[in-house]
C-alpha cells in the first residue's frame, strides 16, 4: 500500500511517500520532500504550501510506479482539530481556527486525489510513529514527549492512541510544574515546557546572567560555569516532576523523548530519570524506560504515514 506522510511545523512541511507492506514494519521511503511552512505569509501561502507538498508527492507516485494507487493521506501538525478548527498552533498562527480537514479535501478533489485524510497533533503522531515502529515497539502503554521549541505529547493506553474528548489529550508541555516559574507561550506561569522546553532552557539562562553567546540546551549542558549548572539542574528538577505526574497517572512501561533536546547525552536521561524516580510512586517508577527515540527527524512524517496506514 502507498500512503503520504507530511508533517506541518513552524518552519517546514515534510512530506513522504512510503509503500508499506505491513503495519509493523517501518515503511520504504519513495520520495521526500521539505519546503518552507511560511507561517507568516498567510492562511493562502501555508495551505497552498501543504497541498503542493501532497500533490508533488502523488505525481511522483503516478509516474514512477505501475498501478498505482494512494491508500491514504496522514498529516500530523502542531496544535489540533477541535471540533474541526485547527487550535494552539501558536507558531502558525494563520492557521488559528481553519477548517483544516475541509479546507485541504477541496483542493486535493479540485486536482483529482482522491485518498482518505487523516490529521492529528504532531507529538501524536511522534507516539504512534515510535509505537509502531521505533522505540516503543512492542509496549501497550507508552508516553511520547517532543522536546524542542516547545514541549509536546503523545498517550498511547492499553495498545491505543488516546485522544480525549476533543482530540487535545496529551497536552503535557502544559501542565505546571512550579507556577514560579517563567511565563509560558500560552499565558500561564510555570508549565513543563516554560521550564523544560529548548527555547525556555535559554530564556532561563541568559535571564539569569549566563555569559554564554547564543545558548542552546546542549552548550548550557555542556558548560562548566555555575549559572549553566544551576540552570540544568532546575532543568532535570522540574523534568523530574512532569514525568512522575505522568508516570503516577498513566503507569507507562515506557516514555520516549523526541525532539532537539532528546539529542542531549545518556547523562541527560540519567539526570531526569533520577528526578522523575524521586517524585513518582516508586512501584509505578520501578522499571520505568525514558530513552531517546529510534526514528529521529523522520518520527513526525513515519508517524503521519502510521495515521493513514492505521486505518
Ligand atoms: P522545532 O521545535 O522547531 O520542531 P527542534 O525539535 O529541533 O525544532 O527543537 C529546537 C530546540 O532544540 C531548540 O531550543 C534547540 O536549541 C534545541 N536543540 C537542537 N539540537 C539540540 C541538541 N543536539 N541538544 C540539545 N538541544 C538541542
Amino acid at each position: 500500500m502507498y500512503v503520504i506522510g507530511l508533517d506541518i511545523g513552524g518552519t517546514k512541511i515534510e512530506g513522504v511517500l512510503v509503500k508499506a507492506t505491513s503495519v509493523s514494519l517501518l515503511p520504504s521511503v519513495l520520495k521526500k520532500i521539505r519546503v518552507p511552512t511560511e507561517a507568516t505569509a498567510g492562511r493562502d501561502r501555508v495551505l497552498c504550501n501543504v497541498t503542493g507538498v501532497i500533490l508533488s508527492l502523488y505525481s511522483y507516485g503516478k509516474e514512477n510506479v505501475s498501478g498505482f494507487r494512494l491508500g491514504g493521506i496522514g498529516i500530523g501538525t502542531a496544535g489540533f482539530l477541535k471540533k474541526g478548527r485547527l487550535e494552539m498552533v501558536p507558531n502558525i498562527p494563520s492557521l488559528k481556527g481553519v477548517k483544516l480537514k475541509v479546507l485541504l479535501l477541496q483542493q486535493l478533489q479540485r486536482w483529482k486525489v482522491k485518498a482518505p485524510l487523516y490529521i492529528e497533533n504532531d507529538s501524536i503522531c511522534f507516539a504512534l510513529a515510535e509505537l509502531m515502529f521505533g522505540a516503543a515497539k512492542g509496549f501497550k502503554n507508552a508516553i511520547g514527549i517532543i522536546v524542542g521549541t516547545g514541549i509536546g505529547g503523545g498517550l498511547i493506553l492499553d495498545g491505543k492512541l488516546y485522544k480525549g474528548r476533543d482530540g487535545g489529550a496529551g497536552h503535557i508541555g502544559h501542565t505546571t510544574v512550579d507556577p514560579s516559574g517563567p511565563r509560558c507561550g500560552c499565558g500561564q506561569y510555570g508549565h513543563f515546557e516554560s521550564w523544560c522546553s529548548g527555547k525556555h532552557i535559554a530564556q532561563r539562562y541568559t535571564a539569569a546572567g549566563g555569559k554564554i553567546q547564543n545558548p542552546d540546551p546542549k552548550k548550557i549542558f555542556h558548560s562548566k560555569e555555575a549559572i549553566a549548572e544551576k540552570i540544568m539542574g532546575e532543568t532535570y528538577e522540574k523534568f523530574g516532576m512532569a514525568l512522575a505526574n505522568l508516570i503516577n497517572i498513566f503507569n507507562p512501561e515506557i516514555i520516549v523523548l523526541g525532539g532537539g533536546v532528546s539529542n542531549l547525552p545518556a547523562e541527560f536521561y540519567k539526570k531526569i530519570t533520577a528526578a522523575a524516580k524521586k517524585y513518582a510512586y516508586p512501584a509505578f517508577s520501578d522499571g520505568i524506560k525514558i530513552v531517546r527515540n529510534r526514528l529521529g527527524d523522520d518520527a513526525g512524517v513515519f508517524g503521519a504515514a502510521a495515521l493513514a496506514l492505521k486505518n
